[in-house]
C-alpha cells in the first residue's frame, strides 16, 4: 500500500505533501471522502473523476471530472508516492472562493485565493 508508505515518509519528515491519492473504480460517497485524500477514480482504464475535501477549512467535496469530453476537465498525474498533480488550479465557486494548485500532493494557494486564517499551512 503506497499510502502507507507515504504516511510512514511523512511521519519521519522525509516527505511532504497534503494530498495523497487513493485510486478507486467508482465514484465515492461524500462521507467516506476524508481530508487529506485524493480520490481518483478510474474505470476500465479511463479516469473519471478526482474528488477531495476543500482545503481551505470548508470541508466541502470538490468533485473535478477528467473527462476529456466535458467542459471544464482537470487532469492528475501521480508520482511515484501517489501524491497527485492536478491541472489547472482549482477555483472554488463557493463561498470560500479558494484558488489553489495542487503540485505533488501540495495544495499551493493562488494569492487572494486562500480564506483568511484558514488552511493547515502557513
Ligand atoms: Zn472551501
Amino acid at each position: 500500500m503506497m499510502r502507507h508508505l507515504a504516511g510512514l515518509l511523512r511521519a519521519l519528515g522525509l516527505v511532504r505533501y497534503d494530498l495523497i491519492a487513493r485510486r478507486t473504480s467508482r465514484y465515492p460517497d461524500d462521507a467516506s471522502v476524508r481530508d487529506g485524500e485524493l480520490v481518483f477514480v478510474v474505470d476500465g482504464g479511463v479516469e473519471k473523476w478526482a474528488c477531495f475535501r476543500c482545503p481551505g477549512g470548508c470541508g466541502a467535496l470538490i468533485p473535478l471530472s477528467l473527462n476529456p469530453r466535458r467542459r471544464p476537465r482537470w487532469s492528475v498525474a501521480l508520482d511515484w508516492l501517489h501524491r497527485p498533480t492536478v491541472r489547472p488550479s482549482v477555483h472554488q465557486t463557493n463561498d470560500c472562493a479558494c484558488h489553489f494548485h495542487v503540485n505533488g500532493g501540495r495544495v499551493d494557494w493562488c494569492e487572494g485565493g486562500r480564506p483568511l486564517g484558514r488552511g493547515a499551512r502557513t
